[in-house]
């Protein structure tokens, strides 16, 4: 797997395609990305960039054209917690599109392997009603009850890969990302994520000011650097492991501890408001990665520190440079975090 190789990056355009594509790029394979849009941070580091719907048949047989090897199929209609509540039938009709057309078209253009990238929300919700979840082995995926709508979806495209893998002998990979952040990603319009959120919230808020919370706060969570996942991907590509696996952190912690890690790295004393009507998902969801171990040899090793250090960073970047918040020193402890964060991450 390390010579150079023909690769599609589908989702090129979003938040973990394009530091995929910037990794596959760095080792020297030749990357083609196809997205809706390009990405909105950074120029593609791509070979080719193509923008199609991959909810067209057509589109995605373009896509897999001309002896692509490997295929990291990433793009989704996706969003935080508030996004995939409110759009259940968008969110399923569009993801299977795409995965369908993604894997017949693989399959007629003689793709060799092909990555999908499901998720944490195949887990049935009724395993995830403590805050001190016990964290979720792969096995436990059925009897199914998964999240509505993304869930539902991502779940019966790991059964679509296994039918593929069956019948047609497709090479398929399953990952299960839990929460993955980093800089790059999404961190306002309601698509993003908790901790995009968070550093959003928090570098916008004044000392003292309160600040707003979705639920009581106590949902608890495992979140996992964008590098860390970009290595699993890789690692799993080239392994010769076909069933679902779980890519994450096993370290679980609140959202009111996210915004008190992050209050902290920026220097600010905040008051959390809860508000009990907003969306806050499963009450606990952890990763177990007993499996992952096994496979890979290998499993996440950023801490949530280092990670949200650099993120916070970027993002307060970001709305500097946006007029939005008034460029200022950066807090000691931030700036001493983010310093020693730099040799061991890529941003
Ligand atoms: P993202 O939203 O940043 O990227 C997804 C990309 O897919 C977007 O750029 C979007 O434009 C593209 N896309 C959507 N519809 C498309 C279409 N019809 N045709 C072509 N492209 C289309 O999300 P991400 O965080 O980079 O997630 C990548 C994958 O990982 C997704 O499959 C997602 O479901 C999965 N996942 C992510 C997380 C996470 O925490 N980020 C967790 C679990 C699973």
């Amino acid at each position: 797997m390390n010579q150079s190789r023909r690769i599609l990056v589908t989702g090129a355009g979003g938040f973990i395609g394009h530091h995929l594509v910037k990794r596959l790029r760095a080792e020297g394979h030749w990357v083609r990305g196809a997205d809706l849009k390009v990405p909105e941070y950074e120029k593609t580091e791509a070979n080719q960039f193509e923008l199609l719907d991959l909810r067209q048949f057509d589109n995605c047989l373009i896509a897999t054209r001309d002896d692509i090897g490997l295929v990291y199929n990433l793009a989704a209609d996706m969003g935080g917690i508030g996004f995939i509540t409110a759009h259940h039938a968008d969110i399923a009709r569009n993801n299977i599109l795409i995965n369908a057309h993604m894997l017949e078209a693989a399959r007629l253009q003689g793709v060799s392997r092909f990555l999908f990238s499901s998720s944490a929300c195949i887990y049935p919700q009724s395993k995830q009603a403590a805050a001190e979840v016990t964290p979720l082995r792969e096995e436990d995926a059925f009897p199914a009850d998964p999240e509505p709508g993304y869930g539902w979806e991502k779940l019966y495209t790991e059964m679509l890969c296994r039918y593929f893998r069956q019948d047609y002998g497709l090479d398929t990979r399953i990952v299960r990302f839990h929460n993955v952040y980093g800089p790059l990603g999404t961190y306002e319009g309601g698509r993003e994520k908790a901790p995009a959120a968070v550093c959003r919230k928090v570098a916008l808020a004044e000392a003292m000011e309160t600040i707003e919370v979705w639920g009581d706060g106590e949902q608890t969570r495992s979140f996992m650097y964008v590098d860390d996942c970009v290595e699993g991907l890789l690692r799993l590509m080239a392994s010769d492991y076909h069933e679902a696996l779980n890519l994450g952190t096993d370290r679980l912690i609140t959202i009111n501890g996210l915004f008190d890690l992050v209050g902290g790295l920026a220097g600010k004393k905040l008051v959390k408001q809860h508000d009990l009507s907003k969306p806050q998902g499963v009450r606990g969801r952890n990763s177990d990665n007993s499996q992952l171990r096994r496979v890979l040899g290998w499993e996440p090793s950023v801490s949530l520190e280092d990670g949200l250090a650099v993120t916070y960073a970027w993002i307060q970047r970001e709305l500097e440079n946006a007029g939005r918040l008034r460029k200022k020193e950066t807090a000691p402890r931030l700036r001493d975090r983010v310093a020693a964060s730099a040799s061991a991450l890529s941003q």
